[in-house]
């Protein structure tokens, strides 16, 4: 049946842990995992709620595939109000902290209220306890781990923790677990340090037991498989490049932001492309990538384990970071890199590592930084109030910054705001680079067209993730269209949408979209989970969960003025490449969106359309 029909509740503010039956009703509406786990957000909170009271609700959710035999099938989502965005935030994680819970029995845990002091929960297969946390409050993630492992006598406990950055109030603080595996974005780790739960460590020894057809789901998820072995990104690039295998790609077409999106091609990608990783650097003599790694399950295994290099000036001095340890992907690579202007791929590493290390969303805190370097540029912002010179291209600065905004100190106390706060601080707001208050991914939207639209309607503020119409605007999966027109992309924009809310709420990994259409992830859900799993419910689902997340951010007071691009994507032309002399075409681009959608011209759903879905 897929999912371990158990949910685990707990009043931080009361201290209790109290499990219920998983409601199989809403189950078979939404599947699983965000989906799921968003109807329980939905029902159960005050969409005006703030994000950071304890009257909301914080949930960590597994989909009916996550811990069985589909390949990625590890990942998990915390679901919850974003502080970044005062919007639904559902982000999502691999490694092996999501097997775990189901392992120990549980689909889904909701934590709710703020404990008094700091706690974190223990969860070893039924037995649930609330500890106290003192001894890990001020540690860091990897800390954390290490000292719940320790204190435990077990090495196999997985663990979520938030670090400084989720204590301490940075409005993209992450949810970290496996030491480099992160709920990233949106700000969840905000949410988690608000509510003065540390971690939630987990140990199931259950398996996953009650799949429907074991025989046709075995065919179904080795059929899979073989689709991902097959093909040429999934089965050679991702695994040999990891997803960095973009960087020149995108540079070349002329979507790479530079320097706060003033350029959209970075002289320096090739140094920090996942090509370079594989270069031997002249210092030492070695390459930046020492392996690649895989989450639970995954036959891509698009990570990456990298060795900095010992002699760099931000880790000479530091020992701690001189081993394997979790290396760059496209998104923290570009961030961290081209948006500030920053080639320096050992800089890069440092400043992803201490991501990791204390707890926070890289594309928030890389674009952050390009936006304050451009403050910087314009003489807004001072050396002496940023406390160094942060001119675009530092990675001295990129350094310090990181350090800075880990320990909430000095202007690291500004750049945690996040770009659409800080810049509007500093009164010029048009310069954040970002939509509902959230940064953008690594595409400029001037060169691919489609993908503004993606970041504009996005329900968690601008995200590649909520629709990656870059596999067709670039890689011609399934279908190749052309990034450069906005003709035909409120479709493709919904189509990829609605598909996405099926991989996400499914349990597995949205890479696996790359080769997999949502014809190869039917079969494995069929077989899984009871009930009727066509393709015609599936696309219903998907729908039916966007448009839910769009009628709680419209409950929680946000109306189509959020579903825009900041004035620079608009005004300002492309200044080299393919798209030179574009803008992006939001303003065409969204009534046809709304349309296509079934809602009304001032993006409301249509009570047609409600009713259709079942909402
Ligand atoms: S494709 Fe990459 S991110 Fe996705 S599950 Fe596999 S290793 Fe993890």
């Amino acid at each position: 049946m897929g999912w371990n029909r158990k949910v685990l509740r707990v009043n931080l503010t009361a201290g209790k842990c109290t499990p219920e039956p998983l409601n199989m009703k809403w189950a078979n509406d939404y599947l699983g995992s965000r989906g799921l786990a968003s109807k329980y957000l939905v029902e159960e909170t005050d969409p005006r709620v703030d994000p950071l009271s304890p009257d909301n609700k914080m949930i960590m959710a597994t989909g009916p595939l996550t811990g069985t035999m589909a390949s990625t099938g590890g990942r998990y989502v915390v679901v919850t109000k974003g502080p970044l965005t005062n919007a639904i935030a559902c982000s999502n994680s691999g490694g092996y902290f999501g097997a775990e819970m189901k392992f120990a029995g549980w689909d889904m845990i909701i934590f709710e209220g703020r404990s008094p002091k700091p706690v974190y929960l223990y969860l070893e297969n039924d037995r649930a306890e609330l500890r106290d946390a003192a001894h890990l409050w001020g540690k860091t993630c990897w800390e954390t781990e290490e000292t719940i492992k320790a204190s435990h006598q077990d090495p196999l406990i997985r663990i979520s923790s938030v670090g400084g950055a989720g204590e301490n109030g940075v409005l993209y603080a992450a949810i970290v677990n496996d030491l480099h595996r992160a709920a990233g974005r949106s700000g969840v780790g905000t949410v988690m340090g608000s509510k003065n739960l540390k971690a939630v460590a987990i140990r199931g020894t259950q398996g996953v037991s009650g799949i429907k057809d074991f025989p046709a789901f075995m065919a179904a998820t080795n059929a899979g498989k073989k689709v991902l072995a097959d093909n040429a990104v999934t089965g050679q690039g991702l695994p040999k490049y990891g997803t960095q295998v973009l960087m020149n790609v995108i540079n070349e077409m002329g979507a790479l932001p530079t320097r706060n999106h003033r350029d959209v091609q970075f002289e320096d990608a090739g140094r920090i492309s996942g090509e370079a990783m594989h270069e031997k650097r002249p210092t030492d003599g070695k390459t930046h990538l020492v392996a690649n790694a895989a989450c639970f399950g995954c036959t891509i295994a698009c990570g990456r384990i990298s060795k900095i290099d010992e002699t760099h000036f931000s880790v000479k001095n530091s020992p701690k970071y001189w081993g394997a340890n979790g290396g760059l992907e496209y998104e923290a690579a570009w961030a961290l890199g081209a948006a500030n202007g920053v080639g320096d791929l050992e800089a890069l590493q440092y400043a992803n590592l201490l991501c990791n290390e204390h707890g926070m969303d890289p594309i928030s805190f890389g674009a952050t930084v390009g936006a304050a370097m451009e403050l910087y540029d314009l003489g807004i912002l001072s050396k002496e109030q940023i406390g160094l010179d942060a001119r675009f291209g530092s990675a001295e600065a990129l350094c310090k910054l990181v350090e800075m905004t880990a320990a909430g100190e000095g202007f690291g106390k500004d750049l945690g705001l996040g770009s659409a706060r800080m810049c509007a601080k500093y009164g010029r707001p048009e310069l954040s680079m970002s939509v509902k208050g959230q940064e953008f991914p690594a595409y400029d939207s001037r060169g691919i067209q489609g993908i503004g639209l993606a970041y504009a309607t996005s329900n968690r503020g601008a995200c590649h993730l909520r629709g990656y119409t870059i596999a067709s605007e670039v890689l011609g999966i399934p279908v190749k269209t052309d990034p450069l027109v906005t003709e035909g992309k409120a479709d493709l924009v919904k189509a990829f949408q609605d598909a996405t809310g099926v991989v996400d709420s499914a349990g597995i990994c949205v890479f696996t979209t790359f080769a997999w259409t949502l014809a190869d992830i039917q079969p494995q859900i069929q077989a899984a989970c009871e009930g009727d799993w066509s393709m015609e419910k599936l696309n219903l689902v998907g729908e039916r969960i966007w448009n839910m997340e769009r009628n709680y951010n419209l409950a929680a007071g946000l109306t189509a003025r959020d579903d825009d691009l900041p004035p620079r994507l608009k005004t300002e032309a492309a200044r080299s490449g393919p798209a030179k002399g574009m803008v992006n075409g939001i303003d065409k681009m969204r009534p046809e969106y709304y349309k296509v959608r079934g809602w009304t011209p001032e993006g409301v759903p249509e009570s047609t359309t409600l009713e259709r879905l079942g909402l």
